[in-house]
């Protein structure tokens, strides 16, 4: 008898091979939620029917997945769509920028359940008081959390350099943090246990709504916000960089001979396209202002948009040229100026980028999502429901 047939390591190997399994399967449902059955599993893994039916069979138990509608395909028996499920698991979503604090309750199946907002200068307050803000809104969206539901956990999108390891605040200029854990001010409790709570760039987790929506795909997220942050997505997979802290296209310097930016450097891309620094330049009070005067044609609105495009078009270029990603996916302010930003940034991109007339630019909004950057951390914080379900299947995640 070798080591291998012992009882013990054989009974291990196969518990670690069902964990393996059931996450694998899991992962396959929620990146083909609604469209695959278990026939289409089964192909996709190389394991037989019967095994992926166990493994759906004790996820849809454990009331992570559900089944949709059967249909014909013509020939066999018909088959059954697998759908990631909603109403049991999930998470609380936060987000922390210059204008606000946010906080969603995010289903398992991406729907947003509660959300709470408080409008204030958040570079007004220590950490500590915007980490309690956060808590006391996060607190309010659970109220709507279903009885019988499980809380997986709470994660913030934050304007900043995040260590991701450890989910502490490198630098978040303009928020005016720096090296600290939003982590040693978090008490969020829920059923007698604390709530587990990280954070990432509020870029990056824009970035996993679209990653959810379009599974696979390559894309280049920019986001125009109090600052402008990008998230680079290759393949279904984030592009984070050494430390995690990759897509500062705010940070690129676009005037040298520019006013001082918050970070220390000077002339960077937010000095001129962030929202505060638009709406300054325009003269107006408000986003919607800015846009009513450029359907008005005022003159001073339409010169701060064609300095906005040549900016993004030097900042964005360099990224495009540097990353080889032809799809951006424009998020937060810069969705809501796209009917005026897209065709002369497609055209100033065709110029800047080296391979602008070899490949095809593609850059489009993202469609409206209240809250998206804080949708896109409670995903990540509901994701280890998807990551490692047999933990939530067994109980020790209740
Ligand atoms: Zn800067």
């Amino acid at each position: 008898m070798t080591e291998g047939d012992s009882p013990a390591v054989s009974g291990m190997t196969q518990s670690s091979m069902r964990t393996s399994n059931l996450a694998l399967v899991m992962r396959t449902i929620a990146d083909h939620s609604g469209r695959f059955s278990r026939a289409d599993i089964s192909h996709q893994l190389g394991m037989t029917r019967s095994t992926v039916s166990r493994l759906v069979d004790e996820l849809i138990e454990g009331r992570l997945i559900s089944e949709g509608e059967a249909h014909g395909t013509g020939r066999g028996r018909p088959a059954v769509p697998l759908s990631l499920r909603g109403g049991s698991h999930f998470g609380i979503g936060m987000h922390a920028s210059v204008d606000r604090l946010a906080a969603a309750l995010v289903d398992l199946d991406g729907s947003v359940l509660a959300s709470e907002v408080s409008a204030l200068d958040v570079s007004s307050l220590d950490m500590r008081e915007s980490v309690e803000e956060l808590q006391r809104l996060a607190q309010r969206t659970l109220s709507a959390l279903p009885g019988d539901a499980r809380l997986v956990g709470a994660f913030a999108a934050i304007a900043g350099l995040v260590d991701l390891k450890r989910g502490c605040v490198v630098f978040a200029p303009n928020l005016g943090w720096e090296n600290a854990c939003p982590r040693d001010h978090w008490t969020l409790h829920h059923n007698g246990r604390t709530v587990s709570f990280s954070g990432a760039n509020d870029a990056t987790c824009t970035a996993v709504t679209v990653m959810r929506s379009n599974p696979g795909e390559t894309f280049l997220l920019l986001r125009g916000d109090g600052g402008v942050g990008a998230a680079l997505c290759r393949e279904g997979n984030l592009a984070l960089g050494e430390h995690g802290w990759s897509g500062e296209v705010g940070h690129v310097c676009v005037d040298p001979r520019g006013v001082p930016c918050r970070c220390g450097s000077i002339g960077c891309l937010e000095t001129i396209v962030s929202l505060p620094a638009l709406l300054t330049a325009s003269r107006h009070s408000t986003l919607g202002g800015f846009i009513r005067a450029l359907e008005h044609g005022e003159e001073r609105a339409e010169l701060v948009l064609r300095r906005t495009v040549g900016a993004l078009g030097i900042g964005l270029g360099a990224a495009m040229n540097v990353w080889d990603v032809s799809v951006v996916r424009l998020s937060g302010y810069f969705a809501d100026l796209a009917p005026w930003l897209h065709d002369p940034l497609v055209h100033q991109l065709r110029g800047r980028v080296v391979w602008g007339r070899q490949a095809e630019i593609d850059v489009q909004p993202l469609p409206v999502m209240p809250l998206r950057p804080a949708v896109g951390a409670g995903l990540i914080a509901v994701g280890p429901a998807v990551k490692d379900p047999a933990a939530f299947l067994n109980g020790q995640a209740a």
